[in-house]
């Protein structure tokens, strides 16, 4: 068991050695050429991006095997709407009581009064905002396989829902479908063990290369609406959503944070729910007992959908850039940073940076300056990366909801500290 559990806790020392590197670099490396050109950008940036790629590579395929397996499991396209609807309305409610709580927060702790703006803002360049009607004509595929190529999330789940209700209609044939579509979900989970076992370079890697760029000199200018976010990523991250799982879940918070760690780490270190479904998957399933005709389903969605801690670095920011230009809000205003980011985040990718895009659409639906939001560009990525662990532990703690009430939760796997255990996998050798 010993040997079992070292991965996440190596995983864990690179994390922390990585940092501790890249901080040290970052105050007195910075200006060498040999390291900025051949560590940071060379070794560092090759070797990080590598890993994250290997990690986006699992996505599709994961979630497509995995969600045929679901959906045909679930068998009843009645009981599908209804854990549809469920998971749907759960993800815009928690989204929702984030950014509240990040208003109430922020503008009882009113960050940015006083601010004293020092130099140029950093440019910022406004991505085109495609309306509401758009994002939801875009659900449907006009065609699936762009949609696969493109890693387009709620296409392939959309297209794969529909795929898997027609195999359920096929007979014999849908279920030699599932059986195959089956397999291939347990080959996949191989291929993200194998993968797995390089984490611990590739976390290492992307923490020296973060941290030796991102240094902790920029906070202390932004320190309120650094603290302010942190704070409130807290209350919500600990406070909502223990209070949730104990009594809508009828699970130990404690327990699930515990069992959560590996998504955690994966997380903050790649700054995107997306690069991380295969690890929630893995952990949600066979570390916290959800069955996979719930998790096939709500955790993709989740990570497209659901982005509780984007939703409140929004509503911090929203208080603090309308503060830091001395512009007074109305209820009303604030009334629609509340709908706009609940409305924001159902078409946008859980990706790095992607809040800030985001945010740009609140800005302009309330008419607070968008450049504003080159003050808070320079501290953005630290808390994109704290924000992210939000964001997944909001889609873990809602697919722990849905399954609880559709009796897809196995409590023996919850309750066992051992169960699912990210391991070492074994190589197999061939003797020719
Ligand atoms: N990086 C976040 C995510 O992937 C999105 C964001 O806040 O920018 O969940």
């Amino acid at each position: 068991m010993q040997h079992k559990s070292s991965i996440t806790t190596k995983i864990l020392i690179a994390m922390g050695l990585g940092l501790i590197l890249g901080a040290l670099i970052n105050q007195w490396g910075a200006d060498n050429a040999f390291i900025r050109d051949y560590l940071v950008n060379g070794l560092f940036y090759v070797v990080g991006a590598a890993f994250v790629n290997a990690l986006k590579m699992l996505v599709v395929p994961l979630v497509t095997f995995s969600l045929i397996g679901g959906v045909y499991g679930i068998g009843d396209v009645g009981i599908l709407g209804r854990v549809g609807i469920k998971t749907f309305l759960l993800y815009l409610a928690t989204t929702g009581m984030a950014v509240t709580l990040a208003l109430l927060v922020a503008i009882a702790a009113a960050p940015g009064q006083g601010f004293e703006r020092i130099g140029a803002l950093a440019e910022f360049t406004v991505a085109p905002v495609p309306p509401l009607a758009e994002v939801l004509i875009a659900i449907v595929p006009g065609n699936p396989v762009a949609a696969f190529a493109e890693g387009n999330m709620l296409q392939i789940i959309f297209f794969v829902i529909v795929f898997a209700i027609a195999m359920l209609m096929s007979g014999d044939r849908g279920r030699q479908l599932a059986g195959i579509a089956d397999n291939l979900n347990e080959v996949m989970m191989k291929v993200v063990m194998l993968v797995m076992d390089f984490a611990p370079v590739g976390v290492f890697f992307l923490m020296a290369k973060t941290f030796s760029e991102q240094g902790f000199g920029l906070i202390v200018p932004m320190l309120g609406y650094f603290v302010v976010v942190i704070a409130c990523l807290l209350l919500h991250g600990l406070g909502t959503f223990s209070l949730l799982l104990y009594f809508m879940a009828k699970l130990n918070p404690l327990v699930f944070f515990r069992k959560m760690r590996p998504a955690h780490i994966f997380a903050f270190s790649t700054a995107s729910s997306n690069a991380t479904i295969p690890i929630t998957l893995q952990v949600v399933e066979k570390r916290l007992g959800v069955g996979n005709a719930t998790a096939a389903f709500t955790v993709p969605l989740g990570a497209t959908i659901n982005m509780d801690g984007t939703a409140i670095m929004q509503g911090v920011a929203t208080v603090f850039i309308a503060n830091v230009y001395g512009i007074g809000l109305e209820w009303s205003q604030y009334l629609t940073v509340i709908g706009m980011s609940v409305l924001a985040s159902i078409g946008t990718a859980g990706v790095p940076g992607v809040g800030l895009i985001m945010l740009a659409m609140v800005f302009s639906q309330v008419g607070l300056p968008v450049e504003g939001i080159g003050l808070i560009l320079g501290v953005d990525r630290l808390l994109d990366m704290l924000r992210t662990v939000v964001n997944v532990t909001g889609d873990a703690t809602v697919t722990t909801i849905v399954a609880r009430s559709q009796g897809q939760i196995d409590d023996r796997i919850f309750n066992d500290p051992e169960a699912g255990v990210i391991g070492e996998i074994r190589l197999p050798h061939r003797n020719c």
